[in-house]
């Protein structure tokens, strides 16, 4: 089933936001304009009465700091109220409850799910049985739409522009969900992509024949020593150690890539270096006081971009 695109005056307004292909340059601009907003309002006075009245339900059935806590505080700074299941362990889902009578069970008390799942495709399996919004916040190795939403906002905070930048993937393209969305919804630009993996992670092909079909430029490569004075960002990601069943594969690949200091100084004195967290080993700590590391930047960013999602998710923008 494809998710609906989002049009209109307030364009989200009770929607699903199941994929970033439901997203175009249009209500891009609409989000991060009022994402602009949320962030004025937290600098000035930190909160607001927007959602009050609302609840939103966080259903993770997989770990999560950042978005977890961001969609919470979101919700928190705009008045709103939280049902919080985190890891589904205390919830009736260890008694083998499915996802549709959990969803449903939810929306008999909430105004929007907020859903992290292992599966590919369960946000959507969700939304089938559930009258109220399901924001996707990654569904298995499939999409992270939030994510992308709030590493493109972050790009384009960093370089004024997303039009004619070159970015560069770097890590595990093949598991990696963020990367997925993201070169999703980067194809609505002009870019142009490296997309820097082993050979075992390399990015799927139906993620390469959707950048072939927008007729924008890639090269799949093996080493970021021949991207890393090319890119304009480089996106680094973690090895996904969840989704290998042989361990011994995860092992062989775990430290491909680490981002130094010392690569660094080759890279162009304007380039950002992103990563959606967490890492474990990819970025050296050293990189951290590094003007050009965006990382921390890029998780700010995401609490001013949920708290847009929800207002206009809501109805309330
Ligand atoms: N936090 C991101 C995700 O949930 C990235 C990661 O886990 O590596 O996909």
């Amino acid at each position: 089933m494809a998710p609906k695109p989002i049009k209109g005056i307030n364009p989200f307004r009770g929607q699903d936001i199941l994929s970033v292909k439901q997203f175009d340059r249009e209500n891009l601009r609409y989000l991060f304009g009022l994402a602009e907003e949320m962030r004025i309002i937290v600098e000035r006075v930190g909160h607001s009465n927007l959602l009050q009245g609302k609840v939103m339900a966080s259903l993770f059935y997989e770990p999560s700091t950042r978005t977890s806590s961001s969609f919470i505080a979101a919700m928190s700074r705009l008045g709103g109220a939280v049902i919080p299941i985190n890891e589904v362990v205390y919830s009736s889902v260890t008694k083998g409850e499915s996802l549709p009578d959990t969803v449903r069970t939810l929306e008999s008390y909430a105004d929007v799910i907020v859903l992290r799942h292992p599966e590919v495709g369960s946000a959507a399996v969700a939304a089938h049985y559930c009258e109220k919004p399901i924001i996707n916040a990654g569904d298995g190795v499939g999409e992270h739409p939030t994510q992308a939403l709030l590493d493109l906002f972050t790009i384009e905070e960093d370089h004024n522009r997303v039009d004619g930048l070159s970015v560069a993937m770097v890590g595990d393209l093949k598991y990696g969900r963020t990367v997925h969305s993201l070169t999703r919804l980067l194809s609505l630009y002009n870019v142009k992509f490296y997309f820097v993996s082993p050979e075992i992670l390399r990015m799927p092909p139906e993620l390469i024949e959707e950048v072939k079909q927008k007729g924008l430029e890639y090269e799949e490569l093996e080493d970021v020593s021949q991207v890393i004075d090319k890119a304009d960002v480089l996106y680094v990601t973690r090895v996904q150690k969840e989704r290998f069943t042989d361990l011994a594969q995860y092992d062989a690949v775990k430290d491909y890539y680490v981002i130094t200091p010392e690569i660094m100084k080759r890279a162009k004195q304007t380039m950002t270096v992103m990563h959606p967290l967490p890492r474990v080993g990819e970025i050296s700590y050293a990189v951290d006081a590094d003007p050009r590391a965006s990382y921390f930047r890029q998780m700010k960013n995401g609490m001013y971009v949920r708290m847009a999602l929800l207002t206009a998710v809501l109805g309330r923008a």
